[in-house]
């Protein structure tokens, strides 16, 4: 498939767009970001992706859709208490919702009885109504923010599906300015307010095993999407989830990260940072500067990376630097 770069540009709009448009200029160098050696153990392959046992207890999704098939597309994951179980994201399709809602059964006895949005984008909402597909009960917790937004969204798309909007508008507000402790039985799970991906963003944590669920405040290895972001906040929100003991970070998307990999994602987002800024001083428009902007080799390879996604990143840091 071949794009030329106005195109590109025009249709990278959400995270799945950019996503899927990006593998397909740089197959080669996105399917490297995947074939690491994962830190967990595979317990399902299928063709858009793993999941993978982190902790007892714990499971991450990690999408990999580079051969087009989209069904979950974001990561996510789940988390098991005694008496219950939470997943993380709705993913990009209700089949990824769905089958997430097997595996849960198949690995703890019980379907999700909890589901959590991390932000509105539809790689991560789209599917949600598949936690309650046939009429199974699952608790959907979002911000009123994401709420609104994804609810919006479906009110202006013909066809939109009534079932999402009816999961969303009975959604469980999570607080934007508080964590929320969520409890499974034997195990509490705290709903984090950040922000700076978009509007409203939270991380899904564990203190002991130390896990974080980042949506998609981390992208391990792959440049992020700053299409909805504010900059300044999402550095700030990315160094502030990045704790000192040893932990497992689930990314919103790539593989699974740790503390070096996180070290590695804000090395590269100052560096962007840096270049926005001396680029805006020297009075290059934003398009043109991120167009012949590069990474120092320092920050490592960043797959699916191309000149084409730099331009958004800059647009988003001049906007704050312009008020
Ligand atoms: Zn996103």
């Amino acid at each position: 498939m071949t794009l030329d770069r106005r195109t590109f540009l025009g249709k990278t709009v959400t995270c799945a767009c950019h996503l899927a448009l990006a593998a397909s200029v740089m197959p080669t160098a996105a399917r490297k970001v995947w074939a690491a050696e994962s830190l967990g153990q595979v317990v399902a392959r299928e063709a858009f992706g793993t999941l993978e046992k982190i902790a007892d207890g714990v499971w991450a999704v990690i999408s990999q859709p580079l051969n087009g098939d989209r069904t979950t597309l974001a990561n996510g994951g789940l988390i098991a208490g005694k008496n219950a179980v939470l997943a993380v994201e709705g993913f990009n399709a209700t089949a990824g919702a769905e089958w997430l809602a097997a595996k849960s059964m198949d690995l703890t006895g019980m379907r999700p009885t909890h589901v959590v949005l991390t932000h509105h984008h539809g790689d991560h909402a789209n599917g949600i109504s598949g936690f309650q597909m046939n009429g199974a009960q699952c608790a959907v917790h979002s911000t009123a923010v994401t709420r609104d937004i994804v609810v919006g969204r479906d009110a202006k798309t013909p066809g939109a599906l009534a079932a999402r909007t009816r999961a969303l508008d009975g959604a469980v507000l999570l607080s934007n300015t508080e964590a929320t402790s969520i409890d499974l039985g034997g195990r509490s799970v705290k709903v984090v307010p950040r922000g700076g991906h978009t509007q409203s963003d939270v991380t899904v944590e564990l203190d002991d095993p130390s896990v974080v669920f980042c949506g998609d405040l981390v992208w391990n290895a792959m440049f992020p999407n700053y299409v909805d972001t504010t900059p300044s906040k999402f550095v700030g929100a990315v160094r502030g989830l990045k704790r000192a003991k040893d932990t497992l970070y689930v990314p919103g998307h790539g593989s699974l990260a740790k503390a070096r990999q996180i070290d590695r994602y804000i090395a590269m987002l100052n560096e962007v940072e840096a270049g926005a800024r001396k680029s805006f001083t020297a009075g290059i428009g934003a398009e043109d500067a991120g167009r012949t902007f590069m990474l120092s080799e320092s920050v490592g390879p960043w797959a699916l990376f191309s000149n084409v996604f730099y331009p958004r990143a800059f647009e988003a840091w001049y906007r704050e630097f312009k008020v």
